[in-house]
Order: structure tokens, then sequence, then C-alpha cells
């Protein structure tokens, strides 16, 4: 593994009542999003990477160099180890200009104090920033500060960038705006990159490939547009907003786990997976003389706001998710506890085997796949 250019790492870190065991891979210039509900281990998998928290077991090499393998006794300290990190809480230091702020990531690399307010400054200026590096950051918008602290953190070459939840602080509107610069500053990267995002948006926009977790342990991975065309737990199939059931498929049918039947235009058979986004639900208020293939009864459980549609939970054999528009919802006249039907077709539904390329079965909501 000491061969290896980029990120290899086989993490195994113990807490009190937590055991993290994730193995990562990142090629150099690669993003590699890591998602998990909270409590996952996330965090914690980036302070392992830092040498913030000494590994239990396994081991890490970054560029060929090993950071850390207990079983070898190696423990390169947090300082040594050419690794950037943009914490969502551990922006900027506040009694520092901006300018000090980049030179001080240069300072701990060991560039001399000119030089580095020399560097940190070019810095500022390709982050469109020259006109404020001499302002301290109480003054900087969250977005600019954002900014800084990227500077701060890829000033001195890392090979390893560690972003946690970087865009977690800022409102909507400069979310957008961060997010896309974010992304051009990571393509000009070469270095390797693993961002922490609870926003599936994140992972698509900034990310190549993803790593879920759930309960210290990986329970997906793939590409970024692979894992939301067929998630393999509720986690993630939340994440990506589909409807996704287990069951057991016969010729087109599948009789999902917990009650229902689906019919599925794909062909598949046997312990099967299967999906289909809220949008592809259209609601009824009596039973309809349609041509969807797939039309079952339930009650209104719930409805939320989702941008300019209304995502509504429906109480059923099997329970789905369907987003309508505002006004469907009052033509159809949906409230808590109100009966309806959905329908969906059969083509809208995709299905896919429980076992995974590996020939693992998936346990949804624990364990590694
Ligand atoms: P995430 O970042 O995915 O939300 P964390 O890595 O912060 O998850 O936490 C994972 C688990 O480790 C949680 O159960 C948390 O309570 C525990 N944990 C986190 N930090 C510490 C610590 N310093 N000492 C003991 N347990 C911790
Ligand atoms: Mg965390």
């Amino acid at each position: 593994m000491t061969g290896v250019p980029g990120l290899a790492a086989d993490l195994r870190v113990m807490r009190e009542d937590f055991s993290l065991e994730v193995d990562l891979g990142i090629e150099p210039g690669g993003v590699l999003a890591l998602l998990g509900p909270n409590g996952a281990g996330k965090s914690t998998a980036l302070q392992a990477l830092a040498g913030l928290v000494p590994l239990r077991g396994g081991r890490i090499t970054l560029a060929g160099r090993c950071l850390d393998d207990p079983g070898a006794g190696v423990f390169v300290p947090a300082a040594e180890r050419a690794i950037g990190m943009v914490f969502q809480d551990y922006l900027l230091f506040p009694h520092l200009s901006a300018v000090d702020n980049v030179a001080f990531g240069l300072r701990a690399a060991r560039v001399p104090r000119r030089q580095a307010r020399e560097q940190a400054r070019e810095w500022l200026e390709r982050m469109g920033l020259a006109a404020l590096a001499d302002a301290k950051p109480g003054v900087l918008s969250g977005g600019q500060a954002q900014r800084v602290a990227l500077a701060r953190a890829l000033a001195p070459g890392p090979r390893l960038l560690l972003l946690d939840e970087p865009l977690a602080a800022l409102d909507a509107s400069t979310k957008m705006e961060v997010r896309s610069e974010l992304r051009r500053h990571l393509a000009d990267f070469n270095g390797c990159t693993l961002l922490v995002t609870h926003d599936p948006l994140d992972a698509m926009v900034l990310a190549d490939s993803l790593v879920v977790i759930e309960d210290g342990r990986v329970v997906q991975r793939g590409r970024t547009a692979e894992v939301a065309r067929a998630p393999r737990t509720d986690y993630v199939a939340r994440l990506v907003g589909l409807n996704l059931y287990r069951g057991r498929a016969t010729g087109g049918r599948i009789a999902i786990e917990g009650g229902g039947v689906l019919v599925t235009a794909d062909s598949c058979e046997g312990e099967v997976f299967a999906v289909f986004p809220p949008s592809a639900v259209v609601l009824h208020r009596h039973r309809p003389d349609g041509s969807a293939r797939n039309t079952w009864q339930g009650r209104v459980a719930g409805l939320e706001q989702h941008a300019d549609t209304m995502r509504v939970q429906i109480e059923a054999a099997p329970a789905v998710l369907a987003d309508v528009t505002a006004a469907a919802v009052a033509d159809l006249d949906l409230t808590v506890g109100a009966p309806v039907w959905a329908a969906v077709k059969a083509t809208e539904i995709r299905c896919y085997s429980t076992l995974d390329s590996d020939g693992c079965r998936s346990a949804p909501a624990a364990g590694p796949v």
C-alpha cells in the first residue's frame, strides 16, 4: 500500500461506546464525499486522518508515506501530515487579518514569514479577495470567510484536503455560490479531497464518488450517480429522495417486505430492491381507472413543503412518498388522515438485486455490504 500515490486508509478507531471501521481510497485529484447520519462517525474518520485521534488498528498512507500504523508503531503527528482542513466550526482566527490567517497555514508548514505573507496575498487574489486582505474575519461575509479558510488550507500545498460540512453554516443563497466556487477550486487542486456533508446536492456537485457510513461501518459506496440511482439503505434512499423497498420478485411482481405488491416492467427475480421517485406517484381521491399497473389505497400521514412541490407521506402497504403541486393538495383536499389512492406506472419502478456486485448480501442500516 505504501506505493499508492493518493490516499489509502483503513481506519479503525475505538471511542467509549463507538467503533469505527471504514476503509477509503482517493486518487490524486479525486473528490470523495463521506456521508452518513448524525453520529455515524464522519468527524471521527476525519480526525483519524488528520492525526487528531490515533488509530487502534488499520493503516493510513498518503502519497506513498505511512502516516499511522499502530501495528508497526508509526504515528506521524498532525502538523507533519501535509493535510489541509476546513471545518465548519473552526474557520478563522478572529484576531488575525485575512492575509495573516492564510499566512498562518504557510508558517505552520515552515515557510519563512515574508514569503508566507507574499504567498498568502497571492492566494487571496486567486480567491478574488485581494481587496479584503487586511480585513479581520468579523467584517467578512460567511462566503468570504469560507474562501479565506480554503486559501489557508490550500496554500501550503497539502496532499489531502479535509472538508467537514464546509457549507453547513452558510445561508441558502450564499451556499449555492460558494458551492460552485468550491467546485472550481477543487478542480484546480491535484491532491486528494475528502468532503463530509449532509447535503446530497454538495455530494452530487462536488464529488466523483461517495462512501456512505452508518454506525461506524460502510453501507454503500460507488460513483455518485450510481449510488443516487440505486440506494441500498433507507438512509441513502431518503438522502437522494427516492422511495425504496425490499421484496421478493417473481416475473415482474414484487412482494414487498412489510406488505403490498408492486409490478415493474424491469425483469427481475429473487431478493430485490425496488425504487421510484416521489414525483412518479400520482394521487387520487377515488380509485383511479387509468392504465397505471400499481394502485393502492392509504391515508395521508404528513405533508411537507419541498421547494415548489408538496411532499405527501402516505401510510399504506407499502408506505409511499408522493410529490405533488400545492394546487393538487387543494384539489384533492389532502389533509392529515385523509384517504387517498396512489398510482405508479410499472415503467417507473426500477428493480435491482440486493446482492451487490461483489455478491455480498446487503443489510440495510447495519453492517458492511
Ligand atoms: P458524525 O460526525 O458522523 O456525526 P462523530 O464522529 O462525531 O459522528 O461521532 C461518532 C460517535 O463517536 C458518536 O457516538 C459520538 O458520541 C462518539 N464520539 C465523538 N467524539 C467523541 C469523543 N471525543 N469521545 C468519545 N466519543 C465520541
Ligand atoms: Mg460530524
